[in-house]
């Protein structure tokens, strides 16, 4: 039998952070841990993103309240389809405890387990919204980042536009640029956007959902086939569910941005990932170092199955005002 207890926290962005969906002042969620019989703790985290039509942290934090004070780990699987969040928190934290928690010492709390070292080369880098990309990106540049994203579909097209092409004349070889609209665009926007890339072909990987995720998909089969520059989907492949379902009508047109900690049971993404030859780039949540480390597993995971490697979207750290990122995970619930 396993028993949960758990913590609410707040990280104020060091600047609240400026997309298509507004400004966003602190991530909240939730931090889990489960003692099992011998005293063994894990911890997981429940990273809720609403605006990613996943369940919202008062939901989440019902969930919670009700969830039996003992239970068995295979309880878990029975959590809904509505909470995908709770699902991947409850999933990672559980990861691995029934069989490992015969070996430990009683009474301990186990550390991370170890994961490959991520080279900032594998990981891109989060540029300021607007203006301050055109400065911001030299210190990424110097610590090794070679992979940039720049939200857009913020300020007005005219404005965004003339900024780009200063960005992409002053980004040096060889550097490529992520652009994510957050779904924040008109299709006549997105042509714009489409052909300034196009005409800075090899400086752009690719673009980020241009458009909300229920006019994306008659849009990518009519106006998206006339461009040669790769657009990326993420609002409308948040869970595990609607990535299986946008991938049968889609296949591999696109590049599939999947955030672990949203997307529900990680063995379901998993096991899709390894039945369908995706492209596939896992980005972070914005979630604490708790589901970070979690959702990294899985990443190798899916590169060790044979998907292909593209640059991480993990690239968040110095956004945060604390000091968590240093923290393990035992220190970090200490903290709450
Ligand atoms: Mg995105």
């Amino acid at each position: 039998m396993m028993q949960l207890a758990f913590r609410p926290y707040g990280r104020p962005f060091r600047q609240p952070l400026h997309t298509a969906h507004g400004l966003w002042p602190q991530r909240e969620g939730l931090i889990l841990r489960f003692v099992d019989e011998s005293g063994q703790a894990s911890f997981g985290e429940i990273a809720p993103l609403p605006q990613f039509g996943t369940e919202t942290l008062a939901q989440a934090r019902a969930f919670c309240q009700q969830w039996p004070k003992r239970f068995l780990a295979k309880q878990i699987l029975a959590i809904a389809e509505t909470l995908p969040a709770c699902q991947f928190g409850f999933a990672a934290g559980l990861r691995g405890v029934s069989h490992e928690s015969a070996n430990s010492a009683s009474g301990s709390e186990r550390p991370y387990g170890r994961l490959a070292a991520l080279a900032p080369i594998d990981v891109c880098g989060l540029l300021p919204t607007g203006q301050a990309a055109l400065t911001a990106w030299s210190m990424l540049w110097e610590r090794g980042h070679r992979t940039f994203k720049w939200k857009i579909g913020v300020a007005a097209v005219e404005t965004e536009l003339a900024l780009f092409q200063r960005l992409v004349t002053a980004l040096p070889e060889p550097t490529q640029l992520r652009l994510d609209a957050n779904g924040g665009l008109t299709p006549a926007e997105a042509v714009l956007w489409l052909t300034a890339c196009d005409s800075v072909a090899g400086k752009v990987e690719f673009l980020e959902q241009p458009l909300p995720p229920d006019r994306s998909l008659d849009w990518l089969s009519t106006a998206a086939p006339d461009f040669t520059t790769a657009i990326a989907l993420d609002e409308s492949v948040a869970t595990v569910h609607q990535l299986e379902q946008v991938y049968q009508r889609l296949g591999n047109a696109v590049v599939y941005v999947v955030k672990p900690a949203i997307a529900g049971f990680p063995h379901r993404l998993l096991d899709f990932c390894q039945r369908h030859p995706l492209d596939v780039v896992i980005s972070s949540a914005l979630e604490t170092p708790v589901g970070r480390h979690a959702a990294l597993h899985l990443a190798q995971q899916l590169w060790a199955a044979g998907i292909p490697k593209r640059a991480l979207g993990f690239g968040v750290g110095q956004w945060f005002v604390d000091d968590w990122d240093t923290l393990d995970e035992v220190a970090l619930w200490q903290n709450l």
